[in-house]
């Protein structure tokens, strides 16, 4: 048993994959369903987080009654540690995920976790799977922390107990065949968020409630949902898991307009990533209220020349096609636009340290032995 990071007790995994193993799970990468050798975990008791641990990767084991299965205080967060140009590694932008994670757990009455715990088991357990993160172009090691109620008590409260946890799986390219723009079905039937609601948290339960509208998407030959205000159902807010981009041409100087945060769409990373990036490219950005029959117009028009979707999975994902009842519009011929692809090339640069980090936005993880 090793100390790490000052905090996190290291129980080394006994049955780790060979090196080998790892590299043929890293050669073809099957995100979300190959994790690495070890994971990260504290628990909330009595008032306290104690005992960070990084220990070997397998099964938890809750009560039949913990809180988490039946009323679902669960949230969750996702970043990514990329591979450097000198072989080191860093992750983009802890802290903003940390902040975001607080403010999901103070909305689901759950307690906030310290910095050095969130980010800690973060750089613990990347310096012990450091040889999980994978060097190709567009791979890195997507990070899932996220924490659940386990009292063993089915009275509706606040839990008194909880469990942090952070998991790692390799991620690959996720356009291996090159970018292609995706097309989305505009929903009318269900809603993602209501004011009021837990929109801006990023919780499971957001999550469980979209799979039906997902599925409704598909049904309609779409490959994701676009999400409209629960009221008039006419405001865009999100497409499926990611933030929006409409890109309106006000002459040769493109404007990069996104959806205003009212409370019902999740802050992205992403996005906000990308607001702060659009005026080093020489593009103005806006934030503000889109309603579809009024995108769907500039689009017909022209004003609008591209639309694209942005989160950290993906990065950017070009949209080529909106549907809904009655509702059939093209964007850009369905081609992948500049705009959408300087800012993706942009940013992929600074993750991956081939551009410089202008805004601060990387950080650097000690992987020594
Ligand atoms: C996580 C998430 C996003 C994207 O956030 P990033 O921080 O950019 O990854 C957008 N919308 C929803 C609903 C999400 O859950």
């Amino acid at each position: 048993m090793t100390t790490i990071d000052a905090t996190f007790q290291l129980h080394r995994s006994t049955s780790p994959l060979s090196d080998a193993e790892r590299a043929s799970r890293l050669q073809a990468i099957q995100f979300g369903r190959v994790f690495s050798d070890h994971m990260a975990q504290v628990t909330y008791r009595d008032g306290q987080w104690q005992e960070p641990t990084v220990k070997a990767y397998g099964p938890v084991a809750l009560d039949p009654a913990a809180s988490v299965l039946h009323y679902g205080q669960a949230i969750f967060e996702g970043f990514k540690a990329y591979r450097q140009p000198d072989d080191g590694i860093a992750l983009f932008r802890p802290e903003a995920n940390w902040e975001r994670f607080n403010r999901s757990a103070a909305r689901l009455a759950m307690p906030s976790i310290p910095k050095e715990l969130f980010i800690g088991a973060a750089e613990a357990l990347v310096a012990v799977d450091q040889a999980w993160v994978p060097h190709g172009a567009g791979e890195s090691l997507y990070l899932r922390p996220f924490m659940i109620a386990t009292d063993p008590f089915l009275g509706v409260r606040p839990s008194e107990q909880y469990l942090f946890m952070l998991i790692a799986s390799p991620a690959g390219e996720y356009f291996p065949q090159g970018l292609k723009p995706v097309s989305v079905w505009a929903s009318k039937e269900y809603v993602r968020a209501a004011p009021g609601g837990t929109g801006e948290a990023k919780c499971a339960g957001n999550y469980a409630a979209s799979l039906l509208a997902q599925a409704q998407a598909q049904q309609h030959g779409c490959d994701q949902v676009i999400w409209l205000d629960a009221i008039e159902r006419e405001v865009i807010e999100e497409m499926g898991g990611m933030n929006l981009f409409f890109v309106y041409r006000n002459g040769a100087a493109p404007v990069i307009v996104t959806p205003a945060l009212t409370g019902t769409l999740l802050p992205g990373i992403t996005r906000s990533t990308l607001l702060d990036l659009a005026a080093s490219l020489g593009y103005s950005s806006e934030e503000r209220r889109l309603p579809l029959t009024q995108v769907l117009a500039d689009i017909a028009s022209g004003a609008i020349s591209e639309v694209f979707a942005c989160g950290t999975a993906a990065v950017i994902t070009p949209v080529g096609l909106i549907k809904g009842h009655g509702i059939e519009q093209t964007i850009n011929n369905g081609e992948n636009g500049p705009v959408a692809l300087s800012l993706r090339t942009a940013l992929l640069g600074i993750q991956r340290g081939t551009l410089p980090d202008t805004h601060g936005w990387l950080h650097p993880v000690a992987v020594a032995g």
